[in-house]
């Protein structure tokens, strides 16, 4: 005997991320949105400007983003930034 059930297929469509690529030179991420080529690497760029509202009954944000492969951000964010009014970055190290 063929033995028929009822069964519910949602046919819908996603946006799920595909890649990240760089803003500057078009330079794919090999991991999501970290930038390193190994698996032991995480080399994470951020270019972002937040910008939130709140209030009692809601509010909004909006959030702008740049995104910068490592040698892009090395080579001519960062040279571009200390062309200008001399700004420097702030660095901060960790060892574990
Ligand atoms: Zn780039």
């Amino acid at each position: 005997m063929k033995h028929m059930k009822t069964v519910l297929i949602l046919e819908h469509t996603e946006e799920v991320f595909d890649k990240l690529t760089c803003d500057v030179c078009g330079a794919e991420s090999h991991w999501d949105e970290n930038w390193g080529s190994k698996e032991h690497e995480k080399i994470i760029t951020t270019l972002n400007l937040e910008e939130e509202e709140s209030f009692p009954n809601g509010g909004q944000s909006t959030l702008t983003q740049y995104h910068i492969c490592p040698p892009c951000f090395k080579n001519h964010l960062a040279k571009w930034m200390e062309s200008h009014r001399n700004s420097a970055p702030t660095v901060s190290k960790s060892v574990w």
